[in-house]
């Protein structure tokens, strides 16, 4: 054992080996460090901090995870305000906003910049985070909330690896106080690694990238959110010797240690600034991260200082959204499932239409009110959108193609499953409310939720006789078609994309391909076995007909008379 003086030497020089090793593998993507590498210098670690208790500091690797879990999230009055960004969605848009920033310049100093230029990042689909380091050491992370007073969720980024506890020093003194904002994200594996386990523990699966980060964040316990994995990619940095440009503000982040993504370019002018947008449009999926667009600032700071704010956004920065999949096609029927909950929910069944790559023939439609708010009816031509989301939705009528044969899609009295009646509830809708995100962006929020009229079924074992009659239908003694198992059928019904057996028929590889996010079978794999099954024994055939009292070998007696 060594005495307590030897240990503390070996306690600094383990710590400073092991953040190195960090620093290489999850901030500089260094290949050459493995999981050995640092499993066994953490290991030596934990065991002298064990023996002598007395050394552990808060910035110790040891202490990532750390602390029991909380009970909930202490509120942070930010010390720098949290602005959103104004959305562009095509060109016309940024040319506006290059007239009024020039306007603006022009007003201020008679003549329009000729060195002006910008800066173009890569808007990642994550949660906005705000760090605060005093003396070099981590204090407070906090979320955005309303962009003055946010959550301390500081153990939760403390587990997060590409986020350095202490700041590398730099050859001029470390700041005393530094604020450093960036993107918490979670990358598309473990994504669809979690809604595994979701799915298979009948919770909700997380529906886009943001929603994943958000949900992770707000966990309680620091152990569970480790496991998960998150990303920090920071962006911007606020301290009292602020770099000249916003170039050298990304340099000055990497240079302190912290993860920069590294795709970022300076562009002249709008030309440049395009071509950009368009590259990443075409190459958004390229990343572990999800894309949803580009990130413009003005580079020099005396111009964006010059630029100031209006309302709670920069007007030297703008976001440059990526356009939604979308298409037209038109709505075939309708169709009502019941979940989990009773809640009867309408699907719309509709002509074939390609969105993002893939065919779909099904959207969702949520509940009553939706249907009312849309005003569609069956035979419409609609707008569908697949954004981040998994299952895609309409979003409105082209009711200039409407022909007068349209038929209005009536409220169901009766369960389209068991016909008990059916009541109309006031209930809490989380998935239509729409939100300014960190940026300025409508997104849905995971939290905030909005008053919505839904129908319910009163009968309560109405989800289980409807799941029991379609996991019947394609087991094994039935239509035995592979891979849809009941995890999997709970999960069409769940998300309104079957509602009776027949449905399976109806799937398209498009409908089925969120599944490859959460299941370890592919959609074509599914796809085929369902077509495969078409092709079944007549006494199969009328086994999955569920008719009671006439079994597998009743059936082979029939088909034999
Ligand atoms: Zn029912």
């Amino acid at each position: 054992m060594f005495t307590s003086k030897e240990s503390q030497f070996r306690v600094e020089k383990l710590r400073a080996q092991v953040d190195d090793l960090r620093y290489r593998y999850h901030v500089l993507n260094d290949p050459q460090v493995t999981d050995a590498m640092y499993d066994g210098l953490m290991d030596e670690l934990r065991k002298i901090e064990k023996e002598h208790p007395e050394l552990v500091t808060p910035n110790s690797p040891t202490q990532r995870v750390a602390g029991k879990p909380s009970e909930k999230f202490e509120k942070v009055t930010h010390t720098v305000p949290q602005w959103s960004f104004n959305d562009a969605f095509n060109e016309e848009d940024m040319v506006d906003w290059e007239e009024r920033i020039m306007k603006v310049l022009e007003k201020e100093s008679g003549s329009r910049p000729k060195d002006l230029d910008y800066v173009c990042e890569l808007k990642i689909d994550g949660l906005h985070m705000v760090l605060t380091y005093e003396n070099g050491n981590l204090k407070i992370a906090a979320t955005r909330g309303d962009g003055k007073v946010g959550e301390n969720v500081t153990t939760n980024i403390k587990t997060i690896l590409s986020v350095p506890l202490q700041v590398k020093s730099l050859k001029s003194k470390v700041q005393s106080h530094l604020v450093v904002e960036g993107e918490v994200w979670m990358d598309k594996e473990m994504l669809k690694k979690i809604n595994v386990i979701r799915a298979k523990q009948g919770e909700d699966l997380f529906a886009n990238p943001r929603n994943a980060a958000a949900g992770t964040i707000r966990q309680l316990d620091p152990a569970i959110v480790a496991e998960r994995k998150l990303v920090l990619t920071s962006y911007d940095i606020s301290s009292d010797n602020a770099p000249e440009t916003q170039e050298q503000e990304l340099q000055m982040l990497k240079d302190l240690g912290f993860k920069t993504d590294t795709h970022w370019k300076v562009c002249k002018n709008l030309k440049e600034i395009f071509e950009f947008h368009k590259h990443w449009q075409k190459n958004k999926t390229s990343q572990d991260f999800w894309i949803d667009g580009v990130v413009i600032k003005v580079n020099q700071k005396k111009y964006q200082n010059a630029l100031g704010f209006t309302g709670k956004a920069p007007r030297w920065a703008i976001a440059y959204k990526f356009p939604a999949e979308q298409g037209a096609t038109k709505v075939k029927e309708v169709i009502w499932g019941v979940g989990r909950t009773g809640a009867i929910t309408p699907v719309a069944v509709m002509d074939p239409v390609k969105l993002a790559g893939t065919t779909v023939t099904h959207a969702t439609l949520h509940n009553w009110d939706e249907i009312e708010r849309l005003g569609v009816k069956v035979g419409d031509t609609v707008v569908v959108e697949k954004a981040g989301d998994i299952i895609p939705k309409i979003i409105r009528v082209l009711d200039k193609m409407r022909t007068g044969e349209e038929k209005t899609i009536r409220e169901p009295k009766n369960c389209p499953i068991c016909k008990s009646p059916v009541e109309r509830k006031q209930t809490l809708d989380s998935r239509l409310q729409t939100i300014d995100d960190e940026r300025g962006s409508k997104v849905q929020s995971p939290k905030s939720k909005v008053q919505t009229v839904a129908l319910f079924c009163t009968n309560k074992n109405c989800y289980a006789q409807q799941l029991r009659r379609i996991i019947h239908f394609a087991g094994k003694s039935a239509f035995d078609i592979k891979g849809l198992g009941k995890k999997i059928v709970e999960h069409l019904v769940k998300e309104g994309l079957i509602e009776n057996a027949a449905d399976i028929f109806r799937l398209t590889k498009g409908d089925l391909d969120p599944l490859e996010r959460f299941a370890e079978k592919s959609a074509t794999n599914l796809v085929d076995a369902i077509s495969a099954a078409k092709k079944v024994t007549f006494a199969r055939f009328i086994n999955a007909l569920g008719i009671p009292r006439v079994g597998e070998e009743t059936a082979i007696k029939l088909f034999n008379l």
